[in-house]
């Protein structure tokens, strides 16, 4: 049996094997099912970082893959302040974001298709980790940029050798731009690829694993496109099929200036200081809202006066993170103070504070 399927969203047909759109045949979504369970006995500890889950990655030869080492970050209780939640500090990562293990699996993806040229939109992480892994399995990156990107993010591109774009207008231009490069080259996009969310899922094989081989009761999270949500969700998932744990609530935070999900009536919105989950049109927004109720969760907001205090607090105990994964400590502090969700609950560190530092 093949490893996976390609499907447009609300078709049943299979698209091929090697299908290198970013969209269906009819516009719509991709979704992959990923057929490789979840298999304790299959994890191989002696391989650097996520390639541990080797064997459940929908790649051809996963032994093959050209990668960094990301992944296996360590899972940590916090004091003082924070103590009764932990975190996963998945900004320890080679470029600075989680995003790591998903641009780390779709550019070997692109590897083994023979792609030798990708692009890229995004005025933050997702541009500077597809650099990077584009530079690791020898591809070709042109990285589509807002003019107005902060310079130390347009140098980390630069550095990785991928060929700057820079878009004259707002992020909306940009994103019109690459869609339009997308009619002719592979658009490695970790909103549109569904190999992007095949790598997040190993944060919930790592979790499992770190918590004693049990899923957690809740995890708060980040969420603007929804790709740390839904990876964690098809993580979790694939435990629950193998008989390993149940599917925890998973709890999605949105800055209050940018909250499309938590307030869909309120169209406005204004610059948040978590800037990576500022996304004001996420293309699976209702993809991420079922996500959410399916898990028994919810989305909630935090302002931008809770989220800098808790990116203060944080850093005076040692985490220098972004402070969009402030956003989300931020708001399971306040949980859990509220008693709506547990002691234990897992935060994910999204993104590494010397990014954002440097602006
Ligand atoms: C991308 C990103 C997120 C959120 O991811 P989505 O896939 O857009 O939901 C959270 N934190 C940081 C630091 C990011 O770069």
């Amino acid at each position: 049996m093949s490893k996976f399927t390609l499907k447009e969203l609300g078709s049943d047909a299979d698209l091929p094997d090697d299908y290198q759109k970013y969209l269906g045949p009819g516009g719509g979504l991709l979704n992959l099912e990923n057929h490789l369970p979840f298999s304790p006995d299959s994890i191989k500890s002696s391989n650097p970082g996520m390639w541990r889950y080797a064997d459940m990655l929908p790649l051809n030869e996963p032994s093959g893959a050209l990668h960094l080492g990301e992944g296996w970050t360590p899972l940590v209780t916090l004091q003082g302040q924070f103590s009764g939640l932990r975190m996963k500090a998945d900004f320890l990562m080679p470029s600075g974001s989680y995003k790591d293990r998903g641009a780390s699996v779709l550019l070997n993806r692109c590897r083994e298709l023979g792609i030798r040229e990708v692009i890229q939109d995004s005025s933050g992480n997702a541009g500077a980790s597809v650099a990077a892994y584009a530079a690791s399995t020898g591809i070709a990156a042109s990285i589509f940029l807002p003019e107005n990107t902060s310079p130390a993010k347009v140098a980390q591109v630069k550095a990785y050798g991928a060929t700057l774009r820079t878009i004259p207008g707002d992020r909306k231009a940009t994103s019109e731009a690459t869609l339009e490069a997308a009619k002719n080259t592979f658009y490695a996009s970790h909103i549109y690829n569904p190999w992007f969310f095949e790598g997040i899922r190993t944060i919930a094989y790592e979790i499992w694993e770190q918590n004693g081989e049990k899923s957690p009761d809740e995890v708060v999270i980040p969420a603007g496109n929804g790709s740390l949500l839904i990876g964690l969700f098809l993580g979790f998932k694939a435990i629950e099929k193998a008989g390993c744990g149940k599917l925890p609530r998973l709890i999605a935070v949105q800055a209050e200036n940018c909250a499309p999900l938590a307030l869909p009536a309120n169209l406005e919105t204004k610059p948040t200081m978590a800037e990576g989950i500022a996304i004001a049109h996420p293309p699976r927004g209702r993809q991420i809202i079922e996500t959410v109720k399916e898990s028994d969760g919810f989305i909630t907001t935090v302002n931008e006066n809770e989220i800098l205090s808790a990116w203060k607090s944080i850093s005076l105990s040692g985490w220098l993170i972004e402070p969009t994964s402030a956003a989300a400590i931020a708001a399971a502090s306040r949980l859990l103070a509220e008693g709506r969700i547990k002691p234990g609950a897992i935060t994910v560190a999204t993104g590494h504070g010397l990014k954002t530092l440097l602006k």
